[in-house]
């Protein structure tokens, strides 16, 4: 088969010929419907070394119909539409017990990796599935738009259900990156929250699509921002950094009124400075990642319901080098989604 891999350190994504994977017991073999493309993967692709064997099938956004099954796989059906839960845990401890694998105790120890970060990934004609547990069915869902909800929808989801509580009428959000997952943000504030959405990013573009997706006020993320998001506001409640960069991480603690929540969900490298004299009283920093299985079932219901629709360009398996060329040059609005 045909899958997208990263090669070798410091080198961009190919498209090669591999040997069609067959699913052993328990696994499930994928006919890859959809693929989303992350800016993790790109962030990945920057590092010196990486935790894992190369060459690696890239992808971490996976849906497909289910194609055949392992000895002892019950429950799906082949010819079934699923998307994939990506955050694979080990599905015994405490945290996967509770739906948590994104916060699996044992993944690490057991060597269990994602797909498309470790384990083969989405962005490939087919995708092995290591148990049916990672499946949850698309129904009538178009993989196309829906694919980005196994990360883009459920990683904000997760962000900004922690800061519910906080987000209550009169309150106000900020959006800092309104780009894959930042887009879907904005849409999950104004679903689930009555708070006035504010919206950074670096260019009219961008900002345009989150006008687009819901924002209340949008505002240029540069030098001047805090003071902008704070004539607006006088300080928020909640502030989600899609970027986590060191000047988007100033911005984001700069903006906040007391009691707030500071969520760094971009992996810029960026670290929060909070303390007394700092920050305003009471100031909570979290770094989330991704989801859990039953915050990626109820993401999709959003999506059922017609409360979130993700915006995507799309591409075919030979034209995902040029999406993530895109993607790293910030000329994606949206979703870059590989139709292989
Ligand atoms: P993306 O490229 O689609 O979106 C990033 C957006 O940020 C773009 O619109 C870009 O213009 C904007 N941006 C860049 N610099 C900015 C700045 N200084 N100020 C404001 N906006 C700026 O990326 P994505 O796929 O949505 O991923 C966003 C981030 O989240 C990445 O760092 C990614 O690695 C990370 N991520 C984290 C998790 C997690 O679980 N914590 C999961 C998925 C992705
Ligand atoms: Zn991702
Ligand atoms: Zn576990």
């Amino acid at each position: 088969m045909k899958a997208v891999q990263y090669r070798t350190i410091g080198t961009a994504p190919e498209v090669v010929t591999v040997p069609d994977p067959e699913p052993g017991p328990g696994e499930v073999l994928l006919k890859v419907t959809a693929a989303g493309v992350c800016h993790s993967d790109i962030a990945v692709m920057s590092w010196p070394e990486v935790p894992f064997p190369l060459p690696l099938t890239l992808g971490h956004e996976g849906a497909g119909t289910v194609a055949a099954l392992g000895d002892g796989v019950r429950g799906v059906d082949v010819g079934e539409s699923v998307a994939v839960y990506g955050p694979w845990g080990c599905g015994r401890c405490l945290k996967c017990a509770q739906g948590e694998e994104n916060y699996c105790l044992r993944a690490a120890e057991l060597g269990i990796q994602p797909p498309g970060l470790g384990a083969p990934g989405a962005i490939a004609e087919y995708l092995l599935v290591d148990d049916a547990r990672h499946l949850v069915p698309l129904g009538d869902l178009d993989p196309a738009t829906s694919v980005p909800l196994t990360d883009a929808g459920l990683t904000p989801y997760h962000a900004i259900k922690g800061s519910l509580p906080k987000l209550v009428p009169g309150s106000a959000a900020v959006v800092i990156g309104t780009g894959g997952l930042g887009h879907v943000a904005i849409q999950l504030l104004r679903a689930l929250t009555p708070a006035r959405v504010i919206a950074l990013d670096v260019s009219e573009e961008k900002l345009e699509l989150a006008r687009v997706v819901g924002a209340h006020d949008v505002v240029l993320s540069d030098a001047d921002a805090a003071a902008n998001v704070r004539a607006l506001t006088g300080g928020v409640q909640a502030v989600f950094d899609f970027v986590g960069a060191p000047p988007t991480v100033a911005t984001a603690t700069a903006v906040t009124a007391v009691d707030a929540d500071v969520v760094l969900v971009g992996i810029g490298g960026g670290i929060a400075q909070v303390g007394f004299g700092v920050t305003p009283y009471d100031t909570a920093v979290r770094a989330p990642y991704w989801g859990s299985r039953a915050e990626l079932i109820e993401v999709l219901e959003l999506a059922r319901a017609g409360i979130v629709d993700v915006h995507v360009e799309t591409y075919g398996l030979d034209e995902a080098p040029e999406a993530y060329e895109r993607l790293h040059a910030g000329r994606v609005n949206g979703r870059a989604v590989i139709l292989p």
